[in-house]
């Protein structure tokens, strides 16, 4: 592989660097070793992107880079990094390592189980999914070095694996989830042959671990792009295996994935619990409608634990997150019915909000729905008295 680096069609502007990175950077490269930073830091730089969070690659071993740093410790299973620890921040450093060598492990499905060969800074990009996340940049010399090919992908707005896609989504099939995560953010094209490979992909989601899924969930709709990740994600069927119950053309979800955009942007705080409400709320209602009419109190909740449960084969939803969508279900019937002497118990439960925005993304297909939408607001905007004159005038 050939080493290219363009010095100056593709500059960082030195500002944007993350200090306490680049301070990592040089301690390592004092010390001797290769430092770089790298993957979806340049990316997102050379995309004029704000990055997340920055991303140390390095020659040195994670026990050298441990007694380099002394906030920093080893963390990971799969490959051990060093999470060091400099102000506020938490940067990870990881030694460069080898995509295949003969004792990878891997299980019957061709899935990596444990993989830590250490290798070069070639080895390293070649072990990378695209090759927008497989730059490195040398904060000394100023230059992106690029093995893959990645800043011409950049510069056409194109997602493409390094090496064979079958073979790269074998190893890792959330990798295709990466691949719309990093279209619908940066509004990149996903290559045709990898679109190919998405009905095939879709069904290797199942063997992956459900507390994994959640993670590229959270990433997926809790960044700022959910509305266009959705989209990309509910004309495949993806969207099917991450969500069974879920009709990819729901009106609701994608305001509701609109919403959190718009939050998210407005810097107001989000939760994933509001989105797993969403997500399974047609389910919940149609098990609810068939059940008995006179069911009370305790069969919503079962309903909301079946409901909740199918779900959970798929995606490990933490028991906080699941237990707020059955509290948004379950105060929306309470909203409807207005009882006189329940309002003010309603207003102050710890979902009234959650509850009540809920209520009104459903009443922009439902006229009645909105209508309670706006009593219920209203009510929010009053003094006790005001308040007191409302629930009175109720029928
Ligand atoms: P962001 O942090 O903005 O979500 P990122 O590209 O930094 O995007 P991370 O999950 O932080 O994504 O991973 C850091 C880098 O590690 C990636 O840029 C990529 O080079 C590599 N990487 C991450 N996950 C995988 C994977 N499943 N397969 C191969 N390489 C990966
Ligand atoms: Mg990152």
């Amino acid at each position: 592989p050939r080493r290219r680096t363009r010095k100056h069609d593709h500059i960082i502007n030195r500002d944007d660097l993350d200090t306490h990175a680049v301070e990592i950077v040089r301690t390592l490269q004092g010390a001797g070793f290769e430092a770089y930073l790298v993957g979806g830091c340049v990316r997102d730089l050379l995309c004029n992107k704000k990055p997340k969070d920055f991303d140390v690659a390095t020659s040195a071993k994670p026990i050298e880079v441990k007694a380099l740093f002394r906030r920093s410790r080893l963390i990971g299973r799969r490959f051990p990094i060093a999470h060091v620890r400099s102000g506020r921040e938490l940067i990870e450093v990881s030694t460069f390592r080898q995509a295949q060598h003969d004792d990878i492990e891997t299980n019957e499905h061709g899935l990596i189980m444990k993989d830590t060969a250490y290798g070069t800074a070639v080895d390293d990009a070649f072990r990378r999914d695209f090759t927008i996340n497989a730059l490195y940049y040398d904060v000394e010399s100023h230059e992106i070095i690029d093995y893959v090919g990645g800043i011409e992908d950049i510069v056409n707005k194109r997602l493409r694996f390094i090496g064979d896609p079958a073979d790269r989504l074998a190893e890792d099939p959330v990798r295709m989830l990466r691949a719309i995560r990093f279209a619908a953010k940066l509004g990149f094209r996903i290559d045709d042959n990898i679109m190919a490979l998405v009905d095939d992909t879709a069904e290797r989601l199942d063997a992956i671990p459900g507390a994994r899924l959640f993670d590229e969930f959270l990433k997926l709709f809790l960044s700022g792009y959910g509305e266009a990740a959705w989209q990309l994600l509910s004309a495949t069927p993806l969207a099917h295996s991450l969500f069974p119950s879920c009709d990819p053309s729901s009106k609701m979800v994608r305001a509701a994935m609109r919403n959190t955009d718009q939050r998210i942007a407005a810097d107001q705080p989000v939760t994933p619990g509001f989105l797993i409400a969403v997500l399974l709320w047609a389910d919940f209602a149609a098990r609810s409608s068939e059940a008995n009419p006179e069911n009370k109190a305790g069969l919503v909740y079962d309903i909301a634990s079946d409901t909740l449960a199918v779900q959970q084969q798929h995606i490990a939803i933490p028991r906080r997150f699941s237990t707020f969508a059955r509290e948004v279900w379950q105060l929306q019937p309470r909203l409807i019915a207005r009882q006189p002497k329940n309002i003010r118990r309603i207003l102050s439960h710890k979902r009234f909000r959650a509850a009540f925005d809920f209520l009104c993304l459903r009443g922009a297909e439902d006229e009645k729905l909105a209508e309670l939408g706006r009593w219920w607001e209203t009510l929010q905007t009053l003094d006790s008295d005001e308040q007191q004159a409302m629930i009175d005038a109720l029928p």
